[in-house]
């Protein structure tokens, strides 16, 4: 395949860039924070940060002026972890039932494709996506990839 070994935490970090100046419009703190220097998967690094483009630009526009997100990796033995963070409206249960279907949306101009797109890319990464939510609390997506050094 096209997958080569490479860095979440580097891709995180474009992604992040990316997103600096919309979050700045709503004095929204974006923090990557991580437990080493490294977190090394092997996939499409294009594909990835298409990931982590739909699940920060979700959480910039779930979360109100002057709010938190947070990207958090670990490093879990055969694990890479990624958490995203918000502290948004949440997602209610009605919702939470349609996540990932495709051109499900609650925006007025939504494609409803990014969950969709984000779920087929983790699991050709062989990764698991889960998300947990609290109605105006917030929402964590938490993604688990196997490490580099696994074969598959
Ligand atoms: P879109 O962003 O175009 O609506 P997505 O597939 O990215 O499509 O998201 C689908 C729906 O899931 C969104 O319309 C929204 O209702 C909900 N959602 C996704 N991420 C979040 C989040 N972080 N906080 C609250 N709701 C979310
Ligand atoms: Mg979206």
């Amino acid at each position: 395949s096209s997958f080569s070994t490479l860095d979440l935490q580097k891709i995180a970090q474009e992604s992040l860039f990316l997103f600096s100046n919309l979050a700045d419009g709503k004095r929204i703190k974006l923090e990557l924070s991580s437990d080493k220097a490294t977190h090394e998967v092997k996939g499409s690094s294009v594909q990835l940060k298409q990931v982590f483009n739909n699940l920060i630009k979700n959480a910039i526009e779930a979360t109100p002026e002057k709010g938190r997100i947070t990207l958090t990796l670990r490093s879990l033995g055969n694990m890479q972890q990624v958490r995203i963070k918000d502290s948004g409206t949440g997602i209610p249960e009605n919702v939470l039932a349609n996540l990932g279907r495709p051109f499900f949306t609650t925006k007025s101009r939504g494609t409803g494709l990014g969950l969709a797109i984000s779920y087929q890319i983790i699991q050709a990464h062989h990764g698991r996506m889960t998300v947990q939510s609290s109605p105006n609390q917030g929402t964590v997506f938490t993604l688990n990839f196997p490490s580099a050094w696994i074969e598959k």
